[in-house]
């Protein structure tokens, strides 16, 4: 069955950054608009990433809504159940759930020039409709779509096998053979709970390395009652101290951006980190990394490195030849026997599966208009050829250091003035300007060949396959706060209301 609506502003995505713009919009009275979410729940990453040890590496206080501080954080790095909840109770107490359409996909969306409006298909339980809508606003994430990785032989293993954003709790790990795949952020979580569980119950993990991440303690605290009262019945200590970690977190820009001597002294509590969770030399030698601290993102456990040194772990270092069906073949010809593989081994970040679906101006997918220039946009917002979209988490907005948050507000408060400038003037429909666009990115660009990211001596999914970093932001999150303060028409092609024609 096909059926249509209209609404002023389809939102794709229910996680921090859809509903944001969802609460934002509806603030300014903007109330017809329709969030649209694969899943049936909100919460994006959030409400996927449920792997043992699923945390967020930056404090709560600050990895949250400036509009809805929390002085219930149970620590300083709350675990994923716990933030998955503030983002269900934030969208309950937000009164805009009754336009949040669960459990549908996003096929595609095309720019109808002649409506000026976006022609959007749907696909959900009662079957295909299409919603034409003024504006598209992409929430989708970056961190959205898991990346398998492409090994010989892994379609033929007979064990359990999931990545570990899609995470099988149905599995029965006890006493059972385990490899981890990679060893960024979301394994260095799950290899301590995996060790630990697997060491109670006769079991074995590999945790296969290819590259060994910068490491520094996470200086977890849990909130005690009293604190949890004081943060409750004083809002403003709660800004404050939120405040005070976002400047602490601030700090790490110079040396990623600038120069990265200043990181010295992270540098040295790395170092100490693996001293302290690693005796043997031979394994501190292998987990110590070799390019520059900061290149890829710096993670943060305390317990990482005891979970690598454990008696029932081997850090497996050797290039992974192939898998079979019940085992990892190794370069150097071992055979590692395995029941259950985890692959940790990140997201489609540069070639963002979203952008085949979008179709803008002269029948152009966002995919062709990316295709040999890489990831491009305007404020990390707006794209030539495509009127009327906006991305909330767009290429070059990304963060190594601080909270995603604190972008995805900054880009709600620029889509918000957009749609205010919008409807003062008239537009029916605007475009950034190529040379605006142009030049935003080259001076990004530029700004890119001093980072840390681009010079350290690393391989990330920061950059795509060009070489080119076009995920991060490469300045101060105030710099960008400021920066999409307010909507700058005079970047924009405009389109009148008035020369908006009825569509066939
Ligand atoms: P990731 O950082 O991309 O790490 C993927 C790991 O898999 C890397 O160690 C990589 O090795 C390895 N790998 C990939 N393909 C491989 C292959 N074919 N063979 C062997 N190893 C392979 O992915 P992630 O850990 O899921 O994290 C992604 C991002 O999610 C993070 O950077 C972070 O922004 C976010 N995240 C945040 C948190 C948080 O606490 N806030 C937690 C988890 C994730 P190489 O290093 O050699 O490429």
């Amino acid at each position: 069955m096909s059926t249509s609506t209209h609404v002023e502003h389809l939102i794709i995505g229910a996680g921090f950054a859809g509903l944001c713009a969802a609460i934002k919009l509806q603030e300014d009275g903007e109330t017809d608009f329709l969030v649209v979410e694969k899943a049936s729940d909100v919460g994006g990453t959030w409400r996927d990433n449920t792997y043992p040890g699923a945390a967020c590496d930056v404090p709560s206080q600050l990895y949250s809504y400036s509009f809805a501080t929390n002085p219930d954080w149970s620590s300083s790095y709350s675990p994923q159940p716990e933030i998955q909840a503030y983002i269900q109770r934030v969208a309950e107490r937000s009164g805009t759930l009754d336009r949040f359409v669960f459990d549908t996909r996003f096929e595609h969306g095309a720019w109808d020039d002649a409506a000026q409006q976006w022609r959007t298909r749907l696909v959900g339980p009662e079957g295909e409709r299409t919603v034409t809508s003024t504006t598209l606003v992409v929430g989708a994430g970056a961190l959205s779509e898991p990346k398998l990785p492409a090994i010989d032989g892994i379609e033929t293993f007979q064990g359990q096998l999931f990545h570990s954003a899609d995470w099988d709790h149905g599995v029965d790990l006890s006493g059972k053979r385990v490899a981890v795949i990679g060893t960024g952020a979301s394994a260095i979580q799950i290899v301590p709970e995996l060790q630990q569980a697997l060491e109670s119950t006769g079991g074995h993990l590999d945790v296969y390395q290819r590259t060994a991440p910068w490491v520094i303690p996470r200086n977890d605290r849990t909130y005690g009652a009293l604190e949890r009262r004081v943060l409750r019945r004083v809002p403003a200590l709660r800004k404050l101290y939120r405040t005070g970690i976002y400047w602490a977190h601030e700090g790490y820009v110079p040396a990623f951006t600038i120069e990265p001597r200043i990181a010295a002294p992270a540098k040295k509590a790395a170092a100490a980190n693996i001293a302290k969770g690693i005796k043997d030399p031979e394994l501190r030698a292998k987990v110590t990394p070799h390019f520059e601290f900061g290149c890829k993102r710096v993670l943060r456990s305390n317990t990482y490195y005891p979970a690598l040194a454990a008696d029932n772990t081997e850090l497996v270092t050797d290039p992974i030849a192939k898998v079979t069906g019940d085992a990892i073949v190794t370069a150097d010809g071992v055979e590692r026997r395995i029941d259950v593989l985890v692959v940790a081994t990140g997201f489609y970040t540069t070639e963002l599966p979203i952008a085949e679906q979008i179709t803008g101006l002269g029948g152009h997918t966002l995919a062709d208009t990316w295709r040999d220039s890489g990831m491009a946009a305007y404020k990390g917002t707006t794209v030539p050829g495509f009127p009327n979209l906006f991305f909330i988490v767009g290429p070059n907005t990304g963060q190594g250091h601080t909270s995603m948050v604190f972008i995805i507000e900054s880009q709600v408060a620029y889509l918000r003035d957009a749609i205010r400038t919008m409807r003062s003037r008239g537009y029916a429909a605007v475009e950034p300007r190529r040379d605006a666009t142009r030049t935003w990115n080259d001076d990004l660009q530029r700004r890119m060949k001093r980072t840390v990211w681009t010079t350290g001596g690393c391989q990330s999914w920061y950059l795509d396959e060009h070489g080119r970093n076009t995920t991060l932001w490469p300045k101060s999150t105030i710099t960008f706060r400021r920066q999409l303060a307010a909507f700058d028409p005079d970047a924009y092609e405009t389109t009148p209301s008035n020369r908006k024609a009825v569509s066939a």
